[in-house]
C-alpha cells in the first residue's frame, strides 16, 4: 500500500483526439500511474521503461513482486524496441490478431527493466485495438506496462464506475472511458517448438489461433489447479484471482436441475444466464450474459461478480458456461473465482 494519498485526476475520453488522453499520457510520461481502457479491462499504467514507475505499478495494485506484467505497445517499431527475437509465426499472429486481445512472450531486450518482467529474460507484449489507449500510448511515446487495473485477487475492471473506488487516492489519473468491448483479459502465448502454448486464454480463443499456427497447446494450469511446489510456465496461473467476497461454486447440470437448486433456499444467489432470470426468486439472480452468446458472458462476467458483493451474497452457485471459443477464458476466470469449486449432478 502506497504511505501516502495521490490526489487523482479523474477524466474522460471516449474519441482519441479527447483531452483525457493526453493527461493520461502526459502522467506516463512524467512517471506517474495512469487508469487507461482497453478493450479486455482496464489497465494501469505506467512508464515501461521507467523502473520506478513500474514498481509503483505493483504497489498501487498490490501485485505480488513475481507477478510480470504485460507492456503495450502502439506500432511494429515498439515491438522492435522491446522484443530481442522475434519468430515467424509472431510476425504472422501480429498480422492476423494485432491490433487486439493477444499477448506474445518473446526473449527480452536490455531497455526492459527486470521489474517488469519480474526478474525473467522474456517479455509479454501486446498491440492493443482501442483506439484510446493506442492513442495514450503513441502521445506518451513510450511502451506502456499495465496489468489489469484492479487490487490484486479481486475481478478485474470493465467499465469505468469501478475504477475510482478500486484506485482513487493510489494513481495520478483516471481516464474513464466506453466499457471494455471483451471484457476478459487477453490471451497469453509463448512460442514452443513448431507452434504456440496458451498460458491464459482469452478472447482470441484456440480456434483463432489454429487458422495460423498449425500446432497450438493449451497448458494444463489453464483448467486445473497449481499445487503449492509445481512449476508454472506463468507466474500469474499460481495467484488467487477474481475473488468476489462470496463462495462461489460452478454446477454442472440442466438448466432446471440448476434453478431447483438455487430456489430451494434462500441463501442462493445465483450466478445465471439472461434465460434464467424470471424463474429465480427475490432478486438473488445475477446474470453473467445470454446462454447462446459466449462474448456476452465474457463481457459481463466481471461486472455481475462486483454486482453479487454490492447485494451481499454469500453463497453463489454459477451455471457453467460453454467452453468453446471465448468461452474457455469464461470458464478459465469463473474456475478462478470460484477457486476450483465445481460439482456436477
Ligand atoms: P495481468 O497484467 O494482470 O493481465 O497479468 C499478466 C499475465 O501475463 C500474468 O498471468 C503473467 O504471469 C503473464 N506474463 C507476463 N509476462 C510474462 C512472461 N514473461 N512469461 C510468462 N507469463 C507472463
Ligand atoms: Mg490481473
Amino acid at each position: 500500500m502506497n504511505k501516502y494519498t495521490i490526489k487523482t485526476v479523474i477524466t474522460t475520453a471516449y474519441s482519441p483526439d479527447d483531452e483525457g488522453v493526453f493527461i493520461a499520457a502526459d502522467a506516463i510520461k512524467r512517471g506517474k500511474l495512469a487508469v487507461i481502457p482497453t478493450e479486455t479491462v482496464y489497465g494501469l499504467a505506467a512508464n515501461a521503461l521507467d523502473e520506478k514507475a513500474v514498481e509503483n505499478i505493483f504497489i498501487a495494485k498490490g501485485r505480488p513482486q513475481d507477478n510480470p506484467l504485460i507492456v503495450h505497445i502502439s506500432d511494429m517499431e515498439m515491438l522492435n524496441s522491446v522484443a530481442a527475437e522475434i519468430p515467424e509465426s509472431a510476425s504472422a499472429l501480429a498480422k492476423r490478431f494485432w491490433p487486439g486481445p493477444l499477448t506474445m512472450i518473446f526473449r527480452k531486450k536490455d531497455v526492459v527493466p527486470f521489474r517488469v518482467t519480474a526478474g525473467l529474460e522474456t517479455v509479454a507484449v501486446r498491440f492493443p485495438e482501442n483506439e484510446i489507449a493506442r492513442a495514450v500510448i503513441r502521445a506518451a511515446g513510450v511502451p506502456v506496462a499495465a496489468p489489469s487495473a484492479n487490487i490484486s485477487g479481486r475481478p478485474s475492471i470493465t467499465c469505468a464506475k469501478y475504477c475510482k473506488d478500486e484506485l482513487g487516492g493510489k494513481v495520478d489519473v483516471i481516464l474513464e472511458s466506453f466499457d471494455c468491448k471483451f471484457g476478459v483479459e487477453s490471451t497469453v502465448i509463448t512460442f514452443i517448438e513448431n507452434g504456440v502454448k496458451i498460458l491464459r486464454p482469452g478472447a482470441v480463443s484456440p480456434e483463432l489461433l489454429r487458422q495460423v499456427v498449425d500446432n497450438v497447446e493449451i497448458d494444463p494450469a489453464v483448467l486445473s489447479e497449481i499445487k503449492p511446489d509445481q512449476k508454472v510456465s506463468s507466474p500469474g496461473m499460481k495467484y488467487k484471482h477474481y475473488a468476489p467476497k462470496a463462495e462461489i461454486t460452478i454446477l454442472d447440470c440442466t438448466r432446471e436441475k440448476y434453478i431447483e437448486f438455487i430456489n430451494a433456499s434462500q441463501e442462493r444467489f445465483a450466478l445465471c444466464f439472461d434465460e434464467d432470470i424470471p424463474e429465480i426468486a427475490n432478486g438473488r439472480a445475477v446474470s453473467y450474459g445470454s446462454c447462446s452468446q459466449p462474448l456476452s458472458m465474457a463481457h459481463n462476467l466481471f461486472d455481475a461478480l462486483r454486482e453479487l458483493d454490492a447485494r451481499g451474497a454469500k453463497q453463489v452457485f454459477a451455471r457453467k458456461p460453454p467452453i468453446e471459443g471465448i468461452g474457455l477464458a469464461v470458464y478459465n476466470r469463473l474456475l478462478r473465482a470460484a477457486a476450483f469449486r465445481e460439482i456436477s449432478f
